[in-house]
């Protein structure tokens, strides 16, 4: 048996099963009573489990690059995807890691800062049903919106095809100091903005921008030293800072591949709220207190219109929290009722106790039992 990233999820499934054809993984879907894929196992909740799981591991990357998307087996984390496009091309945005399966970012619409998440990116896909049935779908299809953030509930997503951007650079630079008073302000300050704070003040910002970075932001001074986002660890797994240019991959995230990302022990959650009220809701974080906090992190990401998405129709304030591994319900009873009035959707992906509501959650209800007759995917 084996566990997620974080530890605190051990898997019911007694062996991860890894077909190296398209039609072995088609018999074994076909023929599974309750099957989940396993992704890279960095959502800390109970996602990715099941009777049965499966790895697209066995299947090979077959990367195909055109002139503006590229498509490959899904199952590629975003570090081995961008190490493909090297020099050629560029994704629009990460998350904070490039560990992460893409097909497993997406299914839970996994964000980094100041763009639409990287679901938003996804072009087509290619999803074995439990029938072991092959459906593609592409934008503009009258189901593709409901497809794309799945939660994993729907099949096995085999290929993405993700749209992509001429190769470009990054710099990054953190300033400290700001004034709480500035946080509502700062989210256009450069093409990713990530504010951490553990609420009695604010630790840092981190810009990251594609063209010149900003020398002066509010009463903030740039930092003359790398920082990691836990003010008091070692930056050693982090990306370069100080304005260093360097390939989008090795910027946009803010952990290095080949790393342990962020503290690695830890417990994360996320609370999407509706960016026009960031000043409100920006007030109400910094009232709480929340035993086992290590740091919080603010992030915004664009409006979309895919169903599943914590993004759907509204421009977003991300809220986070890294947790030691202690007992957090507590936290989260707080900071779920201090967010009550913003109608917070959490992270699918991350630990929470009340679901979202989604306006759409009934059509991709509807979309599942269709897709998955026999409820292999059921959670
Ligand atoms: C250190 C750390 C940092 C993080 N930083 C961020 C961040 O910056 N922004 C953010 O939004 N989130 C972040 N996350 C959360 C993470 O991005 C999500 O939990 C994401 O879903 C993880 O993908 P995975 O493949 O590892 O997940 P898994 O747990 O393996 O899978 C997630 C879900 O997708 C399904 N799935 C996976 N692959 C497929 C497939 N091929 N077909 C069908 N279903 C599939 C699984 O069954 C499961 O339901 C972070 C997590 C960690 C541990």
């Amino acid at each position: 048996m084996t566990t997620n990233w974080a530890g605190n999820v051990t898997y019911r499934a007694r062996e991860v099963q890894r077909p190296r054809t398209l039609d072995e993984l088609r018999r074994i879907v076909a023929g599974a009573p309750n099957l989940r894929v396993l992704g890279s196992g960095h959502t800390f909740n109970h996602l990715a489990d099941a009777d049965e799981q499966l790895t697209l591991d066995g299947l090979p990357a077959d990367v195909v690059i055109d002139d503006d998307c590229v498509s490959f087996n899904a199952g590629l984390t975003y570090g081995v995807l961008a190490e493909h496009l090297e020099g050629r091309a560029a994704l629009h945005n990460l998350a904070s890691l490039p560990h992460i399966s893409v097909a497993g970012a997406i299914a839970t619409g996994t964000h980094g800062s100041g763009t639409g998440n990287l679901a938003t990116a996804v072009r087509a896909l290619q999803l074995v049903t439990s029938t072991g049935d092959i459906v593609e779908t592409e934008r503009g299809d009258p189901d593709f919106d409901g497809m794309v953030v799945h939660l994993g509930r729907l099949g096995v997503v085999t290929r993405l095809t993700l749209d992509t951007e001429p190769f470009y650079e990054v710099k990054q630079r953190v300033f400290e100091g700001l004034s709480w008073e500035h946080v509502p302000d700062v989210f256009d300050a450069a093409y990713s903005v990530s504010v951490f704070t553990r609420l009695q003040g604010v630790d840092m910002v981190w810009l990251k921008s594609r063209d010149t970075l900003p020398d002066t932001l509010f009463d903030a001074t740039p930092a003359t030293v790398e920082r990691h986002p836990i003010i008091e660890l070692d930056p050693v797994n982090c990306t370069r800072q100080l304005g260093v240019p360097g390939p989008w991959w090795d910027r946009l995230p803010h952990f290095r591949m080949g790393f342990t990302p962020s503290k690695g022990d830890e417990l994360q959650a996320e609370y999407l709220l509706p960016r026009a009220r960031a000043r409100e809701a920006i007030e109400v974080l910094r009232e709480l207190t929340l035993p086992g906090l290590l740091v919080s992190e603010l992030r915004t990401a664009a409006a979309d219109t895919l169903w599943m998405s914590p993004m759907y129709g509204r421009d977003t304030l991300a809220v986070h929290f890294t947790f030691e591994q202690v007992p957090i319900d507590g936290a989260l009873r707080e900071i779920e009722a201090a967010f009550a009035p913003f109608d917070p959707r959490p992270h699918p992906g991350k630990v929470h106790l009340t679901p979202g509501v989604y306006e759409r959650a009934a059509d991709f209800q509807a979309l599942a039992e269709r897709l998955d007759p026999r409820g292999a995917f059921r959670p």
